[in-house]
Order: C-alpha cells, then structure tokens, then sequence
C-alpha cells in the first residue's frame, strides 16, 4: 500500500477562500475585499506592457536590475539590497523556506498578514502568535514571545486587517531585543499610503537581520500583476537568490513595475484620494454606530457589535454586491475590513451599511 502524505503542517493550511470578485446574481459587483487600488496603475504601465509584448518570446531578464534601479532610485535605496518577487508574497516565502524549517518558529501577531503562517507551515516551521495591545503591535509581546528556536518575526507596518502601526523608534526596539539567530522582517505593503513613513531602510542598512518587503499591488495598482521586493542586507539577498526561480518575473511584469514607480503624479494623487476618502468611510461608518480604528493604509477594520451582526452585514452587503472581508480567520469574527474605494464605491459601502440598519 502507498503511504502518500504531505510533510507535516501542509494539512493545517486552510485554502485560500478571499478574492471572489463575482456575486450569483448580481451584475454590478463592487469588490471592496482585497485592498486594491480603485483607479488602477498608472496609463504609463499599461503603455509599458504593449511595448514590452512583443519581446514575450524571450525568457526575461534574471537579475532584475533595471527594476531594482528603479525602486532604488526612487527610495534612495542600495540596488544591491534589492530582491524582486512575484508579490511579496515570494519575499516572504523565501524568507521561510531559507530560513525557518522543522523545530523552528516564525513569530507572528494576533491579527497578522496570513501568509506568515501559511509560508511558515509550508517550510515545515512552526507559527507562533504574539498577543497584540488593541489591535496594536505590541514589541514587549513580540520580544516576551521569542525563544532559543525563533527564526524570523513578520510584523505588518501598518498591519494587515487592523491598518494599525508603531513607530520608528519601536521597530528599532524590536530588533535590538531579538535573540541573535532571528531575522526581523518589516512589511511595508501599505506604506506607500503613509506620510513620512519610517519603513526601517536604515535598520536594514545598519544590521544583519532586519529585512522589509514591498509590494506593487497596492498604491501602484498592480494586483494583478504580482510584483514585490525586498530590501535586506547583501548576505541575505545572496541566500534568497539560490532559492529564487531564475525567471521569477516576466518582463511584462517588471515593465509596467518600473512605469508605475516612476509615475509619481499618479501615486501622489491615489494616495491622497485614498486618504481623504479614508477618512470620510470612517466617519460616516462611525455615525452609523460602526467604530473602526484609526487606519493608516487603504482600508477600514469596522468593529460590529458581534460576530453575528458582522456576518449579517457582510451577506446583506454581498446581495447588494458589494463584496467586503470577513476576518473571522484573523480572530477578528465581528469585524469587516472595508477596502477604501472611489468615492461611488465608499458611498456604496455607506448606503448598503444604512440600509442594514
Ligand atoms: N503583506 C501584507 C500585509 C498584505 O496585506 C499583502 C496583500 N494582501 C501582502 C503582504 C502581499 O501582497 P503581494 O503578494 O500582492 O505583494
């Protein structure tokens, strides 16, 4: 008898259930669960992918280096420091499958980004989850939670359902405690919506085991696309590079990265639409009852009174086809996270949310 089987922890994954952009009987969906840019990437990189077409014949550039240039450029950042994956997603399972592996732990929050977890147990590693302070990232929880066996610890800034986020000055905390043999992994995929943000380039560039990530699919639109990257010091970004597939990004992928990084009218105006019409969701959710925490990113966590009213509110949402987050999976069962849309999109969310009530 074949005794086929998974390597342990691969069962405990769920699959995946988010990114349902259609609604059985409804024509005018409105996908608000995936924290997308509304408007969509910059012409630029759409004009980037025409001209790159006709080169698809051609395997792609493998070291990345016009992207990274441009990134580099554009962050003041070291090319050499630079890694770029599909999402960054593969930034993240590179990180685990390089670093963590069977009687390791990666460190995680709370209310963590879920791929921590997923990425961990497909290495073979074991998640461990840090309590958070209200929904905050708590450093003292984080350091309080590390052991002999951590090998990395992820926190989103902001983080990923609750747009919360801590300081610079707490994330240097963070990896000055960390026992020696962690890495500090730092993902930034909602910084671009941050003013001033610290996103830790120069803890990167002043240790050996801090790391940040990046990603194309938020301000730059680019979901679809699958473009992220990751800034880390040299000896890291040499041990992602032997696991990395060769041609990890099509050239189609890393045109339209660099046209939409470099348009940076279009960034400044998604950024600041998103912010003010932030704002205006939050507000006008909160004067229908529904409170939510000061968001930083591109999305709202609202909080409803149980776990019952927030799955009520989601289905009645969904007939109205607006599609929205449960984050029941995050420990969050009476929360929905609301992508901020246009502004016909939040007003959308606004009327759908008072219609319920
Ligand atoms: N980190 C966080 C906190 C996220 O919310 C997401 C996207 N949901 C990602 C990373 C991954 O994004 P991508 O793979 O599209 O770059």
């Amino acid at each position: 008898m074949a005794q086929i089987t998974p390597q342990p922890g691969i069962m405990e994954i769920a699959l995946y259930e988010g990114g349902q952009s259609h609604v059985e009987g409804v024509n005018d969906v409105l996908k608000l669960s995936s924290n997308e840019n509304p408007y969509g990437p910059s012409p630029d990189a759409k004009q980037a992918i025409a001209d790159a077409i006709g080169q698809i014949h051609r395997y792609p550039n493998t070291d990345h280096l016009p992207l990274r240039e441009a990134i580099a450029e554009v962050h003041g950042l070291d090319p050499d420091r630079i890694i770029c994956g599909v999402g960054s997603d593969e930034i993240i399972q590179f990180l685990c499958q390089a670093y963590a592996g069977p009687g390791d732990e990666v460190l995680h929050t709370e209310h963590g980004f879920a791929m921590y977890r997923i990425s961990a147990l497909a290495a073979g590693a074991t998640p461990v989850e840090a309590p958070e302070r209200e929904r905050v990232t708590d450093v003292d929880a984080l350091l309080a939670a590390c052991t002999e066996r951590t090998r990395l610890v992820f926190i989103a800034n902001p983080n990923n359902p609750t747009g919360t986020m801590i300081g610079g000055n707490e994330l240097a905390r963070l990896a000055d405690g960390l026992p020696e043999q962690a890495i500090l992994v730092l993902d930034g995929a909602y910084a671009e919506f941050v003013d001033g943000y610290d996103g830790g380039a120069a803890l990167v560039e002043a240790r050996e085991n801090v790391v940040m990530t990046r990603t194309f699919s938020k301000l730059y639109g680019l979901g679809g696309l699958r473009v992220g990257w990751g800034y880390a010091p040299k000896p890291i970004i040499d041990v992602m590079n032997r696991i990395r597939m060769p041609f990890n990004l099509s050239e189609l992928q890393m045109a339209a990265a660099i046209a939409a990084i470099r348009d940076r009218s279009w960034a400044v105006r998604c950024k600041a639409e998103n912010a003010r019409l932030r704002v205006w969701l939050a507000e006008e959710l909160a004067a229908l009852g529904v409170p939510s925490d000061t968001s930083l990113a591109n999305f709202i966590l609202a909080r409803f009174a149980s776990a019952a009213e927030a799955e009520a509110v989601d289905a009645h949402l969904k007939s109205r086809g607006v599609i929205v987050r449960r984050v029941a999976g995050y420990g969050l069962p009476h929360c929905l996270r609301i992508t901020v849309g246009d502004d016909a999109g939040c007003r959308r969310v606004v009327e759908g949310v008072r219609s319920f009530r």
